[in-house]
């Protein structure tokens, strides 16, 4: 029995606009019914990206595959433009005319496809109930809120049953709040759709939620590819660890590498152990970055009978109501840590860092 091919295939995809290169033969596949982001800063490719799944774009080299089908491959003279490719597209603007109704914007994708009248009414209705909007059909987008105008996007991106869902950025024009709310309406129409879903945000709060994977890219590349927990405890690029939960990255080189784990020096001489596959490759005498999340820092009270201990000064801390987060200079670099907010030590006093072996990673840099 051979498997179902997955739902998107993408290989050594590339895109270039004139000097730039956009996306430089990145490859992935998205298993059916996945949730997966692409995740980045702005310029890092995510957008030209999506909109090469989508056929909004032609590619300069590679192959895209929807559902097994070759939908785009430049050496071979395919393509397949994006109102034959069955993908649903919702853009951080809404793009909704000012002049159509609910209804009617919702209804736009099946009449396209000549989908008859009758069946038309039911499955706007179902979309609009799908995302809460079941009520407004006749209002103008004039007449609706942001979130509201973002629902009707959606809907009309899933009434006619999309094999693939593309989203870019769909909650940046929504205010703290709203983002919220409908981050966990997007996670539930996952949830009741299963429909195969690319999403593309820079923001890392709304990939960790969200997705089963993060593709996390870099100047048109992809550098991190992983679940959640994967991609934020254990990155494989300085990058990485300093894109997806800001972690600290501190200078370190290696003293000893053995079965049990590895041995770094900071500059200020003091010694820390790394658990064995915390190191992906490195010789001794190798300059490392050592990662460590601020949450995994911890302020001993003495480091008697401690070991990866560290001595700083507290630069600075500041209170943000359910804990403090302190900036401590180990020699000249700076650790984050996220301390208790009664923790009675003042600005400029002296601070023993425990920085367990068990949280440590030790990256070269890329
Ligand atoms: P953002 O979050 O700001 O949208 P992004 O990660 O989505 O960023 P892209 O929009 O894919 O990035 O852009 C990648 C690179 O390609 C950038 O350097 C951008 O300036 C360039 N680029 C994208 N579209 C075009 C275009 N139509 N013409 C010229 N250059 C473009």
């Amino acid at each position: 029995m051979t498997s179902a091919p997955p739902a998107i295939e993408v290989r050594s995809l590339t895109k270039r606009f004139g000097e730039t290169t956009a996306v430089a033969g990145i490859s992935f596949s998205v298993p059916e019914g996945s949730f997966t982001t692409l995740l980045g800063p702005s310029g890092c490719g995510k957008t030209t990206t999506l909109r090469l799944l989508a056929g909004l774009e032609r590619p300069d080299g590679g192959e895209v595959s929807l559902g097994g089908r070759v939908v785009a491959a430049p050496a071979r003279g395919v393509f397949v433009p994006v109102e034959q490719r069955k993908v649903g597209v919702v853009f951080q603007s809404y793009a909704l005319w000012p002049h159509m109704n609910v209804f009617d914007h919702v209804a736009y994708p099946l009449r396209v496809r000549h989908v008859p009248s009758a069946q038309v009414a039911q499955r706007v209705r179902s979309a609009l109930e799908m995302v809460q909007l079941g009520g407004h059909t006749k209002r103008y987008p004039s007449e609706l809120s942001g979130g509201q105008q973002q629902r009707v996007a959606l809907a009309r991106a899933l009434v006619f049953d999309p094999s693939v869902l593309l989203l870019d950025e769909p909650l940046s024009n929504l205010d703290a709040a709203l983002r919220t709310e409908m981050r966990a309406e997007l996670a539930r129409l996952h949830r009741e759709t299963q429909v195969t879903s690319v999403y593309v945000t820079h923001d890392q709060s709304e990939a960790l939620a969200l997705s089963d994977r993060i593709l996390l890219m870099r100047s048109g590349e992809i550098v991190e590819d992983g679940c959640p927990t994967d991609v934020y405890e254990r990155p494989t690029t300085v990058y990485g660890a300093r894109f997806v939960g800001a972690a600290n990255c501190l200078a370190a080189s290696v003293v000893e590498i053995g079965p049990a784990g590895a041995t770094v020096r900071l500059g200020t001489g003091d010694i820390l152990h790394a658990r064995a596959d915390a190191l992906s490759t490195a010789e001794v005498g190798a300059s490392v970055s050592i990662v460590i999340r601020p949450e995994d820092v911890a302020i001993a009270e003495t480091r008697d009978g401690l070991t990866n201990v560290a001595a700083g000064i507290l630069r600075r801390s500041t209170y943000l109501g359910s804990h403090k987060e302190l900036l401590v200079g180990v020699g000249d670099q700076l650790v984050r840590v996220r301390a208790a907010k009664n923790l009675p030590i003042a600005d400029g006093g002296s601070v023993t860092l425990h920085l367990p072996a068990d949280a440590l990673r030790l990256l070269v840099e890329k």
